[in-house]
């Protein structure tokens, strides 16, 4: 059931627990190992693997597994204002915590001593950038044959007022009322065992809500994870031709 609030009308149209309009494709890169795209409404992202390849320093290596690193970046005219190019602690912490989402599916065991590169870009903004490039990641390994016990899919969810909102976008991120901010959760989830491989909240949620979002996120999920599904089965089957 959706709790009524004061933001009873979505600015673009959208049913409360609706996706925006979702694309993904696989294999936009070729020379790289793995590539994908997926983009919800405006927020697109860019998603290249390389690896696995002997890890350098040599210290750094772990002789059981081989290890997952990410880099997650916002391109300079991704949003209106121009962002300063280069890591920031923002793009730090999406890159790690995007890592450790991935990590739980990935398994390197077989591939001891070496890295797996993933390098998320976003050349368009629109909030939900993070959850983005996790659905992206997801797919470019999977292409590039890492083994993965199981896929991941990412949304962002929230709460606007009162209201509670599946994938919001810039505008919807940034409203204000009573002095409050709206509260946005990216939730990662795993496609066969429906684990939660990362949750983040920024703002404020009542017990009740927040399981209520997380339902709301499980159902975007799965329709995530079919569109993600689909752009994997179009490459293969262009390979094969
Ligand atoms: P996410 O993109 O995962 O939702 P945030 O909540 O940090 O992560 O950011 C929300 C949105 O705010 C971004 O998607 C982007 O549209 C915008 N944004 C983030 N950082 C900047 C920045 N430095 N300048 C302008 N807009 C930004």
């Amino acid at each position: 059931m959706m709790v009524e609030g004061l933001y009873t009308k979505r600015e673009d149209g959208r049913k409360f627990d609706e996706v925006r309009p979702m694309k993904a494709k696989v294999g936009i890169v070729p020379s790289a190992d793995g590539s994908a795209s997926f983009e919800t409404g405006k927020t697109k992202a860019i998603a290249v693997v390389r690896g696995p390849r002997t890890l350098h320093p040599q210290h750094m290596q772990n002789a059981q597994t081989g290890i997952l690193r990410v880099s997650y970046g916002m391109m300079p005219f991704s949003v209106e204002d121009r962002i300063r190019p280069g890591p920031n602690r923002r793009s730090e912490e999406i890159s790690k915590v995007t890592e450790w989402a991935l990590s739980s599916v990935v398994d390197l065991s077989g591939f001891p001593n070496t890295v797996v590169d993933v390098f998320v870009q976003i050349p368009q903004a629109d909030a939900g950038t993070r959850v983005a490039g996790i659905n992206a990641a997801a797919l470019a390994l999977a292409h590039a044959g890492i083994p993965m016990k199981e896929m991941v899919s990412a949304i962002g969810v929230g709460k606007i007022d009162k209201t509670l909102v599946v994938d919001l976008n810039k505008y919807e991120d940034s409203i204000f009322h009573d002095g409050e901010g709206s509260t946005d959760i990216p939730v990662v989830m795993t496609s066969r065992t429906k684990e939660i491989a990362l949750l983040q909240l920024d703002g404020k949620i009542s017990v009740d809500e927040f399981k209520e979002t997380i339902e709301m996120a499980k159902k975007a999920c799965d329709d995530i994870l079919k569109v993600q599904m689909d752009a994997l089965k179009n490459v293969s089957e262009e390979s094969n031709e």
